[in-house]
């Protein structure tokens, strides 16, 4: 691979001449320092300046000959996002709103819970889904993001907050799987020991359902991740109508493909189950739901759907979650009911885009 001119995902526009740093994998980075006829070991620097110490700035780099420094500064660049805009809830959840170099614009959310420190990553610009719920599937898909643009949020909002994010889940903005080779590449950079070190187990990729794509995730090698399926729905009448690509692949293949992943990954996948008041969130659907996913071993997130101005859905009622969850724990599931966070500001997914016109 040719690292001066990388044209790693194709889709995205990138600065004319400069490599985008953020985003390449720790060997990617000794190449990219050889080819520009450095030592090998100037590679590593650079993973622990960018990924360990979140240094954008090469002048920083205070190991690195100051002739080395001034080179990379000529060629490369690390971080690409500006903060366009920033909202905070008072139940601690921060969202923000990242300028990329094209000026379109993505949405990160961190999430602190105790020691917990979770960032909601977008992977596109928009989405292709279509998703009745949501309001990013409103916009459309605009383009897919680099991988250098999903690991920035995360540098970013440490860089920001001074925190150290503990987990990264792939729920933001876009359907991970459909801009699959960027997606796995920042897994890797994520989770990389050496680099940014997130352990695997913490960083959980999610998808709507393109189930092929669920297979070859599975089989990619040296890809270490955890699988949220976005289910939503225990009918395909109903799923086809909240997630069209239910039509392609239905609820059986979508199941199939989360208990190959707990067969074959020896791990538990996780299902998320945003609750429609009087759509998805009866008692048949309880009772539907621990029936279709009796052959996997995974773990059920409840998420109440938080209704905004506009909505297609309502908010169910507490009653609903409530007798929905004690019926999946009846039936020996872990269960766990997200607490809607971020109430305050505009925690529905793609709604702060949509509020600052994008
Ligand atoms: S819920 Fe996710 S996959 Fe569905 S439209 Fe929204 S962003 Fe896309």
């Amino acid at each position: 691979m040719k690292l001066t001119t990388p044209d790693i995902d194709g889709a995205a526009p990138r600065a004319a001449h400069r490599t985008e740093l953020v985003g390449l994998t720790r060997e990617e980075l000794t190449e990219f320092a050889v080819a520009n006829n450095m030592r090998p070991f100037r590679g590593q620097q650079l993973v622990e300046w960018i990924y360990r110490h979140g240094v954008n700035d090469f002048a920083a780099m205070t190991n690195i000959a100051r002739v080395d420094r001034e080179r990379f500064a000529e060629i490369a660049t690390i971080s690409t996002l500006s903060v366009k805009r920033e909202e905070r809830s008072t139940d601690g959840t921060r969202k923000f709103l990242f300028e990329l170099a094209d000026r379109k614009t993505v949405e990160t959310v961190l999430i602190p819970e105790g020691e917990r420190r979770t960032l909601c990553l977008s992977t596109q610009v928009g989405c292709a889904m279509g998703c009745r719920f949501c309001l990013t599937a409103q916009q459309g898909l605009e383009r897919h993001l680099t991988a250098g643009e999903i690991v920035d949020q995360l540098l970013s909002v440490q860089r920001l907050t001074g925190e150290r994010m503990t987990n990264a889940v792939f729920m933001g903005m876009g359907e991970p799987l459909h801009n699959f080779d960027a997606v796995v590449r920042a897994v890797q950079v994520l989770t990389d020991d050496r680099g940014i070190g997130l352990s695997a187990r913490r960083v959980t990729v999610s998808t709507s359902g393109l189930v092929p794509k669920i297979h070859d995730l599975i089989h990619a090698q040296g890809v270490r991740f955890a699988l949220a399926v976005s289910l939503n729905a225990t009918t395909d009448t109903v799923r086809d109508e909240v997630m069209p690509i239910n039509r392609r692949y239905p609820i059986r293949e979508l199941v199939g493909a989360l208990e190959a992943y707990s067969r074959e990954r020896r791990d538990m996948g996780f299902v998320e189950y945003v609750l429609l008041g009087g759509v998805n969130d009866t008692v048949a659907d309880a009772h539907r739901l621990a029936n279709l996913l009796r052959r996997v071993r995974c773990k059920i997130n409840l998420i109440p759907y938080n209704a905004v101005a506009g909505a297609a859905y309502e908010a169910p009622t507490g009653e609903a979650v409530e007798d929905f969850r004690q019926i999946l724990l009846a039936e020996g599931y872990s269960v766990f009911t997200r607490k809607a966070r971020g109430d305050d500001i505009s925690a529905a997914c793609g709604q702060l885009r949509q509020e600052t016109g994008g």
